[in-house]
């Protein structure tokens, strides 16, 4: 999926947004996944029709592919790609961990599609808004759909070594800080970054060349 992200020569992309009942996703949030579509692949972005989504208390990787398969209404084809967000309640149940995390705010689950815990982010405060967060939250898991960080074995250079596909930049979007609400909230007091640092660009370079 990477390179087809990516590559300008694919010029358009279809963002589709399936919400448990009761949830959403801000237009923050929608024109920051639209903008770095268009800026680093190159795309005309089109917003296909909401769905809905079921309702969980916890939701396994296993429980989001389900849902996927059965709601999701968009697919890509030769010259457009199509891009998944899921805005679910409930927590997420991380395969290695023996119980569900609550805190995590995002997960990259398949090549096309990610999950937002809109439960999860964090609600804002005087300084950041809930807008932002989710800002930061979905550019961060387009990023791992994007191959970031190192995901495609083009970005070793920049990879944390205790953060398995996670830039050790604090200032990357791609921190791995950016998809826990805890640290989410204490590590970025300025509001988390939203934007893809020089190494991010320059690995999504590598990607763009690859087949
Ligand atoms: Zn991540």
């Amino acid at each position: 999926m990477g390179p087809a992200l990516l590559r300008s020569d694919v010029g358009s992309a279809a963002i589709e947004v399936d919400v448990s009942p009761g949830r959403s996703l801000t237009q923050r949030a929608r024109n920051a996944v639209a903008s770095r579509l268009t800026e680093h692949g190159g795309k005309q972005v089109a917003f296909a029709p909401s769905g809905g989504l079921p309702s969980r208390d916890v939701w396994t990787v296993a429980d989001l592919r389900d849902a996927a398969a059965l709601h999701r209404a968009t697919s890509s084809t030769d010259d457009r790609v199509a891009v998944y967000v899921m805005v679910v309640d409930g927590v997420f149940d991380h395969p290695d961990t023996p119980a569900p995390d609550p805190g995590v705010v995002g997960v990259a689950f398949q090549a096309s599609a990610f999950a937002l815990f809109a439960d999860e982010i964090p609600s804002g405060g005087l300084l950041v808004s809930r807008g932002e967060y989710e800002e930061a939250v979905a550019v961060h898991e387009l990023g791992h759909l994007f191959g970031l960080v190192n995901l495609t074995g083009h970005g070793a250079f920049h990879e944390d070594a205790d953060h398995e596909g996670h830039s050790r930049n604090d200032g990357s979007v791609m921190y791995w800080a950016l998809e826990f609400a805890g640290p989410l909230q204490e590590l970025f007091e300025g509001g988390p970054p939203s934007t893809f640092d020089a190494d991010d660009r320059t690995e999504m370079e590598a990607i763009r060349g690859s087949v």
